[in-house]
């Protein structure tokens, strides 16, 4: 069947959905899977609901969808207590406002390098945080974060593409000040009150009547403003992507030829390992993760009362399967102080994410504003972190899309 929408969606996470609550035209919504929320929901296993890894709202660069999203449903709010576990103990976040936890040969090789000027930033990650921070604290804590975080070295990755994630050191940092005041993109954040699923259950409330669930878009006619799905015809005046940009291009007609020249768009995977406890018992939020001999980056507990549940993240080669890769993290949970034996872990679940963190090498920066263009002069909004394949928050995604619907509005009223 062929149906006419002024304005298709693809993807319903928070991109999509935001986009749409903000339209003031005549919409629907594809989305591949049989609920929307995409990565910003939960998932059911046994009788438990997880998220995909540690996903909390921090509004800081996106005060303007705050209200938006918060009235949805009701949010807490939650003061950041984050470590970092390095030299077998756990020490605050961001590490380089509290070098006085590190021990004093290195406290001192740090403090001295941050006191001297560093060499010229030069043009990869890797080179940057050097130039910022000195070459001590670049080898025992960016080197190794990073390389796991990303499954690459920080030198090959572009300068920039951590976004202001990653504080900078004060003018007083080298002076060992305990420096007090919050830093980061998330001294604060906000979760949903009884866990992400209930607020997608009254954020997607309103919208449902415009929404095509199960029904994947397979192929996209820029040249006739068309989308084919197993079941249906759409044809629109303006699409509004957010499903990730390579595989988007992947199912074009009448785009020019190679618009994702290979290499081009990189990213990493990431295996989410989510638990269920016996007991609660160490405060932190989230601690970051180092040291090589684990290959975890990030552990975290889920907000929200009920049954205790954290997350383990570490990044994975893409088609990893299950059971590879594979490592006990018991031991590790243990030198936490998370559990006191692995009796306390009472369920495990796993989810891969094949697309987790757009990562920017040097071609990023002349393909993928170009590619976004065309896109844009044939009608097609690639929003959302995927969608325009960029580094962004839950809160920023929404804030994008509210900012592209009015821009619709605007242009076909
Ligand atoms: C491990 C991890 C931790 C994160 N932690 C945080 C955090 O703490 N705070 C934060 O703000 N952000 C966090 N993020 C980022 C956050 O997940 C994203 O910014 C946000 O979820 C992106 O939303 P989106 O709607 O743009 O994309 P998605 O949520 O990916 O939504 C895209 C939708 O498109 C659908 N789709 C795919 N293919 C098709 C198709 N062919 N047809 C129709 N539909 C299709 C998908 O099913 C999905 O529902 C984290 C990300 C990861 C990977």
């Amino acid at each position: 069947m062929t149906k006419h929408t002024e304005v298709l969606i693809i993807g319903g996470g928070i991109s999509g959905s935001t986009a749409a609550h903000f339209l003031r035209r005549p919409w629907q919504l594809l989305e591949r899977e049989p609920v929307l929320g995409g990565l910003s929901t939960q998932y059911r296993s046994n009788d438990f609901w997880f998220d995909y890894g540690g996903h909390y709202f921090h509004f800081l660069h996106a005060l303007p969808i705050q209200s938006h999203l918060t009235t949805s449903a009701p949010f807490k709010r939650y003061v950041r207590r984050s470590k970092v576990r390095i030299f077998d103990r756990l020490i605050p976040f961001p590490l380089q406002s509290h070098l006085e936890s590190l021990p004093a040969t290195w406290r001192h090789r740090i403090v001295r390098e941050l006191a001297t000027p560093g060499a010229a930033p030069g043009n990869s990650l890797g080179s940057g945080l050097r130039a910022t921070f000195g070459s001590t604290l670049y080898q025992i804590f960016f080197y190794p974060f990073l390389s796991k975080y990303y499954d690459t070295d920080p030198d090959a990755l572009a300068s920039g593409m951590e976004k202001g994630s990653i504080p900078q050191p004060r003018p007083d940092t080298a002076t060992l000040k305990r420096d007090k005041k919050p830093q980061g993109y998330n001294p604060e954040f906000f979760y949903p009150v009884g866990g992400l699923r209930l607020f997608w259950k009254k954020y997607e409330a309103p919208l449902m009547s415009s929404v095509r669930l199960s029904e994947p878009a397979i192929s996209v006619d820029l040249t006739r403003r068309r989308v084919e799905t197993r079941s249906n015809t759409y044809t629109f005046s303006r699409l509004i992507n957010t499903i990730p940009l390579p595989q988007f291009l992947s199912l074009l007609n009448g785009f020019p030829a190679n618009p994702n020249p290979p290499g081009a768009l990189i990213h990493a995977s990431t295996r989410v390992t989510n638990m269920v406890l016996a007991v609660r018992r160490r405060r932190f939020h989230w601690v970051y993760l180092p040291e090589t001999i684990h290959p975890y980056y990030r552990m975290g507990y889920y907000p929200g009362a009920g049954a205790c549940k954290i997350y383990l993240e570490q990044s994975v080669p893409l088609n990893t399967r299950m059971g590879e890769k594979e490592s006990d993290a018991s031991h590790l949970l243990q030198q936490l102080g998370v559990i006191h034996d692995r009796e306390e872990i009472l369920y495990v679940s796993q989810r891969t994410i094949p697309i987790s963190y757009v990562l920017f090498n040097q071609s990023w920066f002349h393909t993928v504003p170009e590619i976004l263009q065309r896109l844009k002069e044939k009608g097609v909004y690639s929003i959302g972190r995927y969608g325009s394949w960029n580094y962004s928050s839950m809160a920023e995604d929404a804030l994008t899309a509210r900012n592209t619907a009015l821009a619709i509005n605007r242009e076909m009223s």
